[in-house]
């Protein structure tokens, strides 16, 4: 008889966006006339590049003709694409990471959710506590994180390294051991960041204990302070125990569009084998590559032209972030982020819980934003506003919540 994986039917109630979801599509049919911000999910709103619109043209344009179709992409991914990586994003920084070190990929969510599956199923997982479900959710699929306790809101196997106001959020190193540590500096929900010296410390703690991290960048071209690392590597030793994770679709506006990255460094081994093969092997197996079309888009991102004008988006979603930031503190509330990264994490006001206050936001003000608490206990009391929204509507959204 055909079983199940049991494993998938431990994972918690109904993903937090889809309560969010549920919640909106309610009011607004009550309140038809009612026009609903949105500032909730952490989904881009700006229209690609030009730079990147023309490349994928022209590689569209290549598809049609017999001289210039191409197939199947390398298993790594197009050189034309993983030197430019290299260039920019490593030896332009200092950091030694090699083209044959990067996985090219569908995006950063796929490779942060399939990575752990590389690793023995008895590792014990580290997480920032809120964090970004996907971590916790497919180690629950993989049947490595025990069982859940309810009344705690936790998985009994995995270590939850609590961020916040009391740390600065962040996150502490833990008194028992991980063997993989979950990072993401700049961090989704807080928008919070480690310094590049804080950031050593957690190298040289994986490397002494033989730990690995897992290091999440989705959100590196937010950086504006000058001590925030934009790529582990920039830390000594780092090529012997950590894998970083990139993304184009918060930089480059590719969330529709699909493209990313994973770093493996050659000097990564566990018990004798290197990570890298591992990984490769998987890849080749069950990946057949981010298309090429868009493989060049990423390629133009890199570009000059390229450059600039992502730059340009990014500093829009900036101009939001800071706008809420200022707003809300000035309408007393308690705020972070919004400075390296493009989400605002604010303490909920009165002592209300993060959904009372999502409810009261969307009753009073009519304003969506995320509740703390669907990231892990830790976020609860806390609240997350994006800056992805037109800023005209942000400026609006800010009116309105200054009125409850
Ligand atoms: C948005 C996001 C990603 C990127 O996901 P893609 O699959 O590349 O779109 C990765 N990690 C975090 C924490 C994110 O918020």
């Amino acid at each position: 008889m055909t079983t199940v994986n049991k494993d998938y039917l431990n994972l918690r109630g109904s993903y937090l966006f889809s309560t969010i979801a549920k919640k909106v599509a309610a009011f607004q049919e009550a309140n038809p006339d009612q026009r609903i911000i949105r500032l909730g999910i952490g989904d881009v709103t700006q229209p690609l590049a030009p730079t990147i619109i023309e490349a994928l043209h022209k590689a569209v344009d290549e598809m049609a003709d017999a001289a210039t179709f191409r197939g199947y992409a390398p298993d790594l991914g197009y050189e034309f694409l993983r030197n430019r990586i290299a260039e920019h994003d490593f030896a332009k920084r200092g950091c030694q990471i090699y083209p044959d070190e990067i996985f090219v990929s569908d995006g950063a969510k796929s490779d942060s959710g399939n990575i752990q599956e590389i690793f023995g199923r008895d590792n014990v997982i580290a997480v920032c506590d809120p964090v970004y479900p996907v971590y916790v959710d497919t180690n629950v699929m993989a049947g490595r994180t025990g069982s859940f306790n309810e009344e705690l809101g936790m998985w009994d196997r995995v270590i939850y390294m609590p961020c916040t106001a009391e740390n600065g959020f962040a996150p502490e190193i833990p008194e028992q051991v991980p063997d993989l540590i979950y990072l993401c500096f700049p961090n989704n929900p807080t928008g919070a960041t480690v310094t590049k010296d804080r950031l050593q410390e957690w190298v040289d703690y994986a490397n002494q204990h033989g730990s690995v991290i897992i290091y999440d960048a989705a959100y590196e071209a937010y950086i504006t302070e000058a001590d925030v690392p934009h790529s582990i590597y920039e830390c000594e030793g780092a090529r012997t125990c950590a894998i970083e994770l990139h993304s184009f679709s918060k930089n480059a506006g590719f969330t529709g569009l699909r493209l990313g990255y994973t770093v493996i460094p050659k000097d990564l081994v566990v018990e004798g084998t290197m990570v890298h093969s591992l990984w490769a092997r998987r890849h080749g197996t069950k990946y057949n590559g981010a298309p090429y079309i868009v493989q060049r888009a990423g390629e133009a991102v890199y570009t000059e032209e390229g450059q600039a004008q992502i730059k340009e988006q990014v500093a829009y979603y900036m101009r939001n972030a800071k706008a809420i930031k200022e707003g809300l503190a000035a309408a007393g509330y308690s705020v972070s982020g919004g400075v390296n990264a493009p989400y605002i994490w604010l303490k909920t006001p009165d002592g209300l819980t993060s959904w009372e206050f999502f409810d009261r936001l969307l009753d009073q003000a009519k304003v969506v934003g995320t509740p703390g608490v669907g990231f892990g206990p830790s976020g609860e009391g806390y609240f997350r506003l994006t800056a992805f929204g037109r800023y005209e509507d942000t400026l609006e959204a800010l009116e309105r919540i200054k009125t409850i």
